[in-house]
């Protein structure tokens, strides 16, 4: 007996007739003989208010062969009895299948083919290294672990021994049964037309992408404890027999997702727009696809203005780049998140050498966004992944630890990479590690295994020390320092504040200067080195600008500054600033909040609270005027929103706090995007062979889409999770649909019309749904064929 879950789509609303149908084909191992379909659950409901009259839902199922196909059949109306109100819904259901026995004599075992191994890559791993690494840099075959949620490419290393006398085989192809504790999915090759070119397993050239027969299993199914099996056969004659299976188990590790928040960054001269949510999501593409984690959580999003023009070639500490990492640090405010600023292409200089900057293990990266590769670099490099050195070019902050990969160029790869989504492998023998410290063409780089490990401890996580993780994960006052130190000894303290917050990462740049906190009668409290956050100069540069996050005992009243044992500065810190919120008025845009404070002249931050994310953020870099608009974006789940008002002079910090009530408030609304497609760039656009949405509120906070649900245009299911392998879909114009159920509220869906054709893959449009039933039809489905309209 076999169970498989599964759904029908019917969340598009419809009036005008009904009952609706709608159609799904189950594929099982063996012929089935008996099958029967039972409901699990149902969601239905008119668009708008109506008196539920009449529901009928019926599941009906026909066997073919191996196949069971389930027709639901589904209509709601009111007392009226008539199909005048637009209804919609979601059938589950699950399928009891009895299956026809085994007969071992209808089975034909090709004893000519054979599963020599699989390679589990889901970036890059060590498979058959022995053979081109030497006994220091070699690992056992698939020593890499599998990460939870994270796309996994298998590739299977076949053998073909043509000499047996059996008929030949010109096209190989084959299937990867995957089952997870719920559900089985069948997976096809993803090479090209599914098929390679058999041969001996001695023949086998790693670096070519079509010398293995690949699958993808979507990240959604990457969880928990999986087993799969596979089996090869000839795709022109699968009757000739097929291999015998091989089968594994795969237990993925679940780790913490990678919290990223960002910020679009306009620029002054010249005078460019800040990128929008979709760019800078797509930014992230190398991110996902090359860092070792399944999930990446965008935790909010914003926008800043960089008053500075970019100069092109960072050197110094006073760049543009340097104060764009200075208005990260404020919007940060008490949160771990890696913080991004995202610059718009445009506002590049043909002959800017520099693309990118981030402090090294300080969770903050900027770079422009067009190249998804500094964007990955950038933020590799905030959390405290070091440059991979070249023989013969200078790069600041060298790795001291990266390998030398056998007889690999410096700074190889090491290892074969994978992009299961793309379907190519990246050979360590030409492609480089994405740490390089010289601009490289984003293709000619990937990740080697060594920043992937690397990366899976990054510094607020440990960092190499042990038990740093469970000493730093609370809360604690933070001095956020900002202070430079001249060559002559001199030391300027700019304007700097306190406030709880998570450790944050660590500065590498260490120098001689240490500072201390002493309470009234001069004891040492707490004592720290200083690390200079402008490494792009080399540690070596003069001035020493100072950016540390540092644990602040409440009892401080004076700062010394050491170089090494000569004291070079002592400062009293003062009584804080008293802060007095004197007006809320609430406006189209947000709710304008005017203080005052005493001393009268102060720097002052405005701090949200993330109810989600248990944080303080910063709603805008600091400021000395005493007013501030506080978005109405912000107040997303719900009307009411607190704030506090930071104010200082210099180190000593006052504030402020109150709760804001939106009476213009909306509600959560989360919109649908596919990442890489511009709904407003009215053309079709090229996609890679897996779509994944995006579901986002207006805050810019990522909405877990888990839960989604991917439809074809006639309701049966196609994928679940945020992403859809468009690979499994005929040639030719498709309609697919996501349903993304919220937490609260009702489920949120969103189609599009998609291509496949030979050259590979079209997104066309979004079509966005209307809930009045004359803008039904031919609008909302330009594609369909008039075959498929009868159908609805
Ligand atoms: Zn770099």
């Amino acid at each position: 007996m076999e169970l498989r879950p599964g759904s029908l789509d019917f969340s598009q609303p419809l009036a005008g007739s009904g009952p609706r149908t709608a159609s799904t084909t189950l594929m099982f191992p063996r012929p089935v003989s008996v099958a029967v379909a039972g409901l699990s659950g149902h969601i239905v409901g008119f668009s708008g208010d109506h008196h539920f009259g009449r529901c009928e839902i019926r599941l009906e199922t026909s066997i073919l062969g191996n196949t069971v196909t389930v027709i639901g059949t589904f209509g709601l109306r009111d007392w009226s009895n008539d199909w005048d109100d637009a209804y919609s819904g979601t059938i589950e259901f699950v399928v009891l299948a009895e299956l026809e026995p085994v007969d071992p004599g209808s089975m034909s075992l090709r004893m000519d083919l054979s599963i020599v191994d699989l390679e589990l890559n889901q970036a890059v791993q060590f498979f058959r290294s022995n053979r081109f690494l030497d006994s220091a840099t070699a690992m056992p075959d698939n020593s890499i672990f599998m990460i939870s949620s994270k796309d996994t490419g298998v590739r299977v290393y076949i053998d073909w021994d043509p000499t047996g006398g059996l008929p030949p085989i010109g096209r190989l192809t084959g299937s990867l049964t995957v089952r997870t504790g719920t559900r089985t999915l069948t997976l096809l090759p993803i090479n090209p037309s599914g098929s390679i070119v058999p041969h001996r397993d001695s023949n086998v050239n790693q670096a070519l992408t079509n010398d293995t027969l690949n699958f993808m299993i979507p990240g959604p199914a990457c969880v928990g404890t999986i087993t799969i099996s596979c089996q090869l056969f000839d795709q022109d004659s699968p009757d000739n027999g097929s291999s015998g299976a091989f089968t594994r188990t795969i237990t993925f590790a679940a780790l913490k997702p990678l919290r990223i928040y960002l910020v679009g960054v306009a620029t002054t001269s010249p005078g460019t727009p800040a990128p929008d949510a979709l760019a800078l999501i797509a930014s992230l593409t190398r991110v996902r696809k090359m860092f070792p984690q399944g999930d990446i959580e965008l935790t909010g999003l914003t926008t800043i203005t960089l008053d500075q023009t970019i100069t092109g070639c960072g050197t110094s500490c006073s760049d543009a780049f340097s104060r764009l990492l200075d208005l990260l640090r404020d919007l940060r405010g008490g949160s771990g998140d890696v913080y991004f600023g995202g610059l718009p292409a445009s506002a590049r200089a043909p002959d800017d050498l520099q693309l990118g900057s981030s402090a090294t293990g300080d969770r903050l990266a900027s770079a422009f966004i067009d190249n998804s590769l500094t964007v990955a670099h950038e933020i590799a490099h905030s959390l405290g992944r070091q440059h991979a050195p070249v023989g013969g070019v200078t790069a600041t902050n060298p790795d001291p630890n990266f390998p030398q990969y056998g007889s690999f160029p410096d700074a190889s790869i090491g290892v074969f990479g994978f992009d299961p989504v793309t379907n190519t492998v990246f050979d360590p023998a030409t492609v480089l590690d994405l740490m390089v410290g010289v601009a490289i063409a984003p293709e000619s780089a990937w990740i080697s295994p060594h920043n992937y490990r690397g990366l899976l401890s990054p510094p607020s996580e440990g960092g190499g020390v042990p038990g740093a993780l469970t000493l730093r994960e609370g809360r604690t006052e933070t001095l956020f320092l900002r202070m430079t130190i001249y060559r002559d000894g001199n030391v300027k303290f700019a304007e700097s504040f306190h406030h709880p917050a998570v450790f944050q990462g660590s500065l590498k740049c260490e120098g001689r200067f240490s500072i201390e906190f002493l309470d009234e009668d001069k004891n040492v409290l707490d004592c720290a080195p200083l690390s200079c956050a402008c490494e792009d100069g080399g540690c070596h540069c003069w001035p020493k600008s100072i950016r540390q996050a540092l644990p602040f005992p409440k009892e401080s009243r004076w700062i010394i500054v050491w170089d090494i044992d000569t004291k070079i500065h002592e400062e009293q810190i003062g009584d804080p600033p008293r802060v007095r919120i004197t007006s809320v008025t609430e406006s189209d845009d947000g709710i304008l909040v005017t203080w005052r404070s005493d001393p009268k002249k102060c720097w002052y931050l405005v701090h949200w609270f993330d109810e989600d994310a248990r944080v303080w953020r910063g709603v805008a870099p600091r400021q000395q005027a005493a007013s501030f608009l506080v978005p109405d974006r912000l107040f997303v789940r719900s009307p009411r929103l607190t704030i506090r008002i930071l104010a200082t002079e210099k180190i000593s910090t006052g504030y402020a706090e109150c709760e804001l009530h939106l009476q213009n408030y909306v509600g959560p609304q989360i919109t649908l995007n596919l990442i890489g497609f511009d709904p407003r760039i009215k053309e079709p656009q090229k996609s890679s062979g897996v779509v994944r949405v995006i579901a986002v509120d207006p805050a810019g906070r990522g909405f877990p889409a888990n839960g989604a649900v991917w439809y074809s245009e006639k309701g049966s299911e196609l994928a679940s999770g945020d992403s859809v392998d468009l690979r499994q879909l005929a040639h030719g114009r498709h309609i697919i649909r996501v349903v993304v159920r919220a937490a609260r509220g009702k489920p949120v869906s969103r189609s599009w019309l998609v291509e496949r054709d030979p050259k590979g893959f079209i997104v066309h449009s979004a079509i966005t749904d209307s809930d009045s039933q004359d803008t039904q039809d031919d609008r909302q489905h330009p594609s369909q064929s008039d075959q498929d309209q009868e159908e609805l």
